[in-house]
């Protein structure tokens, strides 16, 4: 049984995480469960109910626990502590210029999320590593709200190579992550709709080594990954998803 009244909202940084905490006035809440680092905030936006999950610190290295480990288990758990209608997971990303994307712009997900560093040449499970997961048709909204749309895709890390680059383009991807297709198999395996906001900290085809690129842009792409988020959230309260 789900939630109707009820979304949950998973983001890998707290860096990302802080302007729509401090947006919406979402309350600390504490750790999720012990002993993960899960920190959990909650609060309103509009009407609805949103529980806010951001991955923790890493025990041993201190940074924040972003990719598919964490995200996985922080999905999951929220899901089982709220039973969401609906699961939204707001990140920045690494966008193309194949794609024209802009430092700055916000992507929906659609009409699916993948993996592009998971290569496994076998029958039936090269398929499987790419995973395919379907998203919530996020159409309606982009064209309301005026945002992008295209495949996001997941690996586990934040540089490429080039046989990521012949895999992402082969799957159409637009939007390079390191978390959306582990929180949509999740939301998918539970039968819950899954959204991906996700907001371009960098481009990864272009000049700029994309670790001084995410840094230079962070507060800037988290500000209006903040801005979209809640949009997109009142849309989906207000229109019943
Ligand atoms: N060095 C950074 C670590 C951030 S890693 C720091 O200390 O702040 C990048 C995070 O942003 C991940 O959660 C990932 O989902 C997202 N991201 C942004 N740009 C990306 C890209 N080009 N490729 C993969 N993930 C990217």
């Amino acid at each position: 049984m789900t939630n109707p009244e009820n979304f949950l909202l998973i983001m890998a940084m707290l860096d990302e995480a802080l302007p729509i905490i401090n947006k919406q006035n979402l309350q600390y809440i504490g750790k999720l469960k012990n002993p993960f680092t899960i920190e959990h905030y909650s609060g309103k936006i509009e009407s609805m109910q949103v529980n806010l999950l951001v991955n923790g610190k890493c025990n041993v290295y201190g940074v924040d626990q972003i990719g598919t480990q964490a995200s996985t288990l922080s999905t999951y758990l929220g899901a089982e502590a709220f039973k969401p209608s609906l699961i939204i997971n707001a990140g920045t990303a690494g966008g193309f210029l194949w794609d024209k994307a802009k430092i700055g712009d916000t992507y929906l997900g659609y009409p699916k999320v993948c993996y592009h560093d998971r290569r496994i040449n076998l029958p039936g499970f090269k398929e499987y590593g790419f995973g395919y997961f379907p998203t919530y048709d996020c159409r309606t909204i982009a064209k309301e709200l005026g945002l992008r749309l295209g495949v996001i895709t997941t690996g586990n890390s934040l540089d490429f190579t080039d046989k990521d680059i012949e895999l992402i383009k082969e799957n159409r991807g637009v939007v390079k992550d390191m978390e959306a297709a582990s929180i949509a198999w999740v939301a998918n395996q539970l039968g819950i709709a899954y959204v991906g906001i996700k907001t371009i900290t960098d481009i990864v085809d272009g000049s700029i080594p994309t670790e001084d690129e995410f840094i230079m842009n962070l507060k800037l792409a988290s500000h209006n990954l903040a801005e979209k988020t809640a949009e997109v959230i009142s849309w989906l309260a207000a229109n019943k998803h």
